[in-house]
């Protein structure tokens, strides 16, 4: 969504048709009442050796204690759900009274919950008078933050074997799903990431890391109705919901409202009372759908929310925090259970009835000091069609399975459909004829909130604060053609069965020989996507390669130099005089360089490419932008005549020859130009390149603007990576490589400063920049301007990364300062 293209907003009173939460007085304090012990269980300090929050516990210790706890109480019941790349068990324990929490208990609770998912429930009633309600603890999601999964070993064992009225008043009205850690290989490493260097929360509706995935199905067998996800951070004060602007629009409203009226009053309280030091009600990404807290809420109906806690602090005063805040809630889910279920299954059918009318739920925002700023089109969306296309099969099979496997019921037309209002995805309406074979999704069925999160056009930013990426449309990321349509139809179709994930392309008999250079500390994440890719999806083998290998002649083993995301200058430095031309003397004599971000940036630097770079003044948050591709290249194989690059504050590249452009953006002022997310001043982007592939002596060098495999959601892009990897030679090559040297002379005029830079991005009004200033530097920040028409843009360093003190504390600052601001973006 390009700011120039917006609706004016309209600021939409919110249906507020959800009755008030209102907290019942516990009739037994949650906190305060003094625990009973039964002496059933075995306490941590009897399995582990010593008591909860006397040290971090690890890993292995987590599943001790669960399958201690699982023997000992007939409360609890245990699995494992995942095993991590590492070969780790991730393990949950499911506690709750123990006719709930046997085999046929648990089989009813979950067929209870089932059907309070389905809007044609007609006992609804009955079930949410009578059904436990399902409770998710999750910890741990960031390897290095430990302390949330101490806190659950802790509540395992309290609602193991108490029997006070405290306890008793949870296991009477809850079960609850405890998962200490969401990724036990970080946790061993103290890496935030996992394995293959993925943020595990910002995985959710990609599901690409076993994590992830095996998680996603144990919540769909056990859907909750409060989900915590629980962190640690920077900044000194715990935080906790009530958060949060940008709010994503179908998060339901009886979500906000649990928030605001339920669960963080409850907290807040006991908080307060304990003289805890928190902060709440404030800026807090509840937007985009790679999160702990969004993708329960959307996909699930769940009350999600994240709580964090100051990360060097003691392991007892985090474990005991992460369990207070935690106890406070599942006690207030379990006093309000009966109201919580009715206004769950009412969702449900509230969803459903949107989707009917074809209707997206408004932007608002919920804090004192937010202004909305863009609104969700009116138009009406009740369905959304994928085109069949032979050269997509298993973009298709990827994209419905992953439909399927979050409960949405997927059609393929059995006869053709006249649409007279079809709106390709970035394109104007049309009338069209959809052909047999089409997949329709219609809006009218329990997962309308999730289908729109997945399937819209765009994302309809309400207020441009980020945590992490503005657009994930998967269409477009997996270059699927589809659209929607707001009419009322009824057409022939079948349901399509469960897909299976689909197969690896069949790679060549001659797979070349691969070395990968990771171009700086700060590409290890592109790097770590990438050997994911080769090791567990493509199956192809690679060797690591530094700088000071590539110096010392290790090319001459390689057909292919993969140069990943990353710092150029800090590779162009490493590789030296003598690197560089070892770098260049392999290519000229038949090597082939694929470099994208800063590994294109730095075929520029080392003169291997004619192509030109310079900073983006844009800022474009982790979107997507449509580009025209050059069918005639072998690169476009299976591709068609566009795709999407995934752009996130890439290099602006332009080629010096246009025979060499692959792909590039459409001139700013066409209907070609697309973004799906939030831009400003994109149009910088208009007519430039995004892939190129050039001859460069008798060796090839091809370039992506920007990462082609973004934490492996990009499978669109993943295609041209495959083809440039696998694919044919250019036509044009035979020729080209008798007649090409690298041209040394024309080649790169390369000024980035900003490539491979993850910090914080504030970009205010010119008018605004003195206040800006003045927040940056009270708070001691360190950080570089970027001046363009009208704009000031600050690069702000962020120790800690994501979750760091000034990565939590700066955008709110920023917004109390009443600062003009165009956007914040916090690293990812
Ligand atoms: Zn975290």
């Amino acid at each position: 969504m390009s700011r120039r293209l917006l609706l004016a907003a309209v600021a939409t009173a919110i249906a507020a048709a959800v009755a008030p939460a209102i907290a019942l007085a516990a009739p037994c304090d949650p906190i305060q009442t003094t625990p009973h012990f039964r002496g059933e269980v075995p306490s941590p300090q009897q399995v582990l050796g010593f008591p909860i929050g006397a040290q971090e516990v690890t890993a292995a210790q987590i599943n001790q204690y669960i399958a201690a706890v699982d023997a000992a109480s007939t409360r609890v019941t245990s699995g494992t759900f995942a095993t991590s790349w590492e070969g780790r068990p991730l393990e949950y324990a499911i506690v709750g009274r123990p006719e709930n929490a046997s085999p046929t208990g648990l089989a009813a609770v979950r067929a209870d919950a089932a059907a309070l998912r389905n809007p044609s429930t007609t006992n609804a009633a009955q079930i949410a008078a009578r059904a436990p309600a399902i409770l998710w603890l999750a910890g741990n999601v960031h390897g290095g933050e430990e302390s949330g999964a101490d806190a659950d070993l802790r509540i395992l064992y309290e609602l193991a074997d108490r029997d006070d009225c405290a306890a008793q008043q949870i296991l009477d009205n809850a079960v609850v799903v405890i998962v200490p850690t969401q990724n036990p290989d970080g946790r061993e490493h103290e890496t935030r990431q996992n394995h293959y260097h993925f943020d595990l929360n910002r995985d959710w509706f990609a599901r690409t890391q076993p994590e992830t995935d095996g998680k996603l199905e144990l919540i769909r067998q056990y859907p909750p109705v409060l989900f915590l996800d629980v962190h640690e951070m920077g900044g000194q004060h715990y935080f906790f919901p009530p958060n949060k602007d940008p709010i994503y629009h179908e998060v339901a409203d009886n979500i906000i409202d649990w928030q605001d009226k339920l669960y963080g009053p409850a907290i807040q309280a006991e908080f307060d009372r304990q003289r805890i030091q928190y902060f709440n009600d404030d800026l807090y990404d509840f937007f985009a759908l790679v999160y702990g807290d969004t993708v329960p809420s959307v996909g699930f109906g769940a009350n999600g929310m994240t709580f964090e806690k100051y990360n060097f602090a003691s392991i007892a005063e985090r474990a005991y925090e992460h369990y207070v805040s935690q106890w406070v809630s599942i006690s207030t889910a379990a006093l309000n259970r009966s109201s919580i279920l009715s206004t769950w299954h009412q969702e449900y059918v509230d969803a459903y009835n949107e989707g009917v009318n074809g209707r997206l739920e408004p932007n608002f925002v919920n804090d004192k000091g937010s202004k909305l700023q863009f609104q969700v089109p009116t138009g009406r969306v009740r369905h959304y069609f994928l085109l069949d296309d032979p050269d997509k099969q298993a973009e298709l099979q990827s994209l419905v399975r992953r439909l399927q496997r979050m409960d949405v019921s997927v059609y393929r037309l059995t006869a053709p459909l006249t649409v007279s209002d079809f709106r390709p995805y970035g394109r104007s309406p049309r009338a069209t004829t959809l052909p047999a074979g089409t997949y329709w999704i219609p809006m009218a069925q329990q997962q309308k909130h999730w289908i729109q999160g997945m399937l819209n056009e765009d994302t309809y930013v309400a207020f441009p604060y980020f945590y992490d990426i503005s657009g994930w449309s998967n269409p477009l990321l997996l270059n699927v053609r589809g659209g929607r349509s707001g009419q009322v139809l009824s057409p022939s179709a079948a349901l399509v069965s469960s897909q299976a994930e689909p197969a690896a392309p069949a790679l060549p008999a001659d797979v070349p020989r691969i070395a990968v250079f990771q171009t700086s500390g700060g590409g290890a994440d592109s790097f770590g996507w990438l050997s994911y890719l080769f090791d567990q999806v493509w199956h192809v083998s690679f060797d690591r390669v530094t700088a000071s290998d590539i110096a010392a002649g290790a090319l001459a083993d390689y057909d292919l130099l993969i140069a990943t995301e990353g710092n150029p200058e800090v590779a162009n430095t490493a590789l030296g005089a003598k690197g560089r031309r070892a770098l260049a003397d392999w290519v000229t004599s038949g090597g082939r360089y694929i470099g994208w971000g800063g590994g294109a940036v730095l075929a520029g630097r080392t003169r291997l490419t004619t192509n030109t770079f310079a900073d983006p003044h844009s800022d474009v948050a982790g979107a997507l932008l449509r580009v025209n591709v050059d069918e005639g290249s072998p690169l476009a194989d299976g591709v068609g005549d566009e795709g999407y690059t995934f752009y996130d504050y890439d290099p602006v590249m332009r080629a010096t020859n246009p025979s060499y452009v692959v792909a590039s953006y459409p001139a700013a002022e066409t209907q070609d130009f697309y973004v799906s997310g939030f831009a400003d001043g994109e149009e910088e982007l208009g007519g430039t390149a995004a892939i190129t592939d050039e001859p460069a002596g008798l060796g090839r060098v091809v370039l992506f603007g920007s990462e082609p495999n973004f934490r492996a959601y990009t499978l669109g892009m993943r295609k041209v990576l495959w083809n440039a990897l696998f694919g044919e030679e250019p036509s044009a090559g035979a020729a080209l490589r008798r007649a090409a040297v690298l041209d040394a002379a024309a080649a790169s005029a390369t000024s980035t400063t900003t490539t491979g830079f993850n910090g914080i991005r504030l970009t205010v009004y010119g008018r605004s920049a003195a206040t800006a200033r003045a927040v940056l530097d009270r708070a001691g920040a360190d950080y570089r301007v970027l001046r363009s028409a009208g704009k000031v843009s600050f690069l702000i360093a962020s120790p800690g990364g994501a979750e760091g003190r000034l990565a939590v504390t700066l955008g709110p600052a920023v917004r109390r300062s009443g600062a003009d601001v165009i956007v914040f973006v916090a690293p990812s």
